[in-house]
């Protein structure tokens, strides 16, 4: 969306807007909710992209209650290794471009498949994600909390899968942070 009109109308006797810091450059921006996209019931929760004017980039945000509740910043989660094998790489790079677009349940889906993928080509290979993840503990590849981050990741993604529920795009970061623990370590684990 592109505007600088500030609509609040959803019922909160609230009349501004929170301004939006573009992730890129800065910029203050203003979201205009259509009400046709406005949420009918509370707890309000708004997600999406803006796309700044000055610089043309897009900025993934989640309002709850007319209050910010999620900006995308910079990369916080940090970079995965160069030598993660290619198709653990691919799924990764599928999850920021989701993130981009402030879509957390793809996010997550995608980093589970980034995991899924490492462990396979690291060799486990097991019935189920859990079972690969236990052999990699097995085998030490995984320590007791990097196990409990990447059973976090896979259990979050079942909920983005199967329960049909949103998960917050505030926990986009995290998932992020987790999947690059979890791939770095599998990397240099042996
Ligand atoms: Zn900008």
């Amino acid at each position: 969306m592109k505007s600088d009109i500030i609509q609040p109308f959803y019922g909160m006797g609230v009349s501004k807007m929170p301004e939006l810091p573009c992730s890129h450059c800065g910029q203050r921006m203003v979201v205009n909710i259509g009400e046709m996209h406005a949420p009918q019931s509370q707890p309000a929760r708004l997600s999406g992209t803006a796309i700044c004017r000055k610089c043309d980039k897009s900025t993934g945000f989640e309002l709850q209650d007319n209050m910010i509740h999620y900006i995308e910043g910079k990369r916080i989660y940090g970079s995965i290794d160069s030598k993660v094998p290619t198709i653990a790489q691919a799924f990764f790079a599928e999850a920021e471009l989701c993130s981009r677009s402030a879509a957390p349940n793809a996010v997550a889906a995608m980093c589970r498949a980034s995991i899924e993928a490492m462990l396979n080509e690291r060799g486990f290979r097991g019935n189920n994600l859990k079972h690969q993840i236990d052999l990699a503990v097995e085998k030490k590849a995984l320590n007791q909390d990097e196990s409990a981050l990447a059973n976090g990741s896979r259990l979050l993604a079942n909920t983005a899968i199967h329960s049909g529920e949103l998960i917050s795009v505030s926990h986009i970061p995290s998932i992020l942070a987790v999947t690059v623990v979890v791939l770095n370590k599998l990397v240099y684990s042996f």
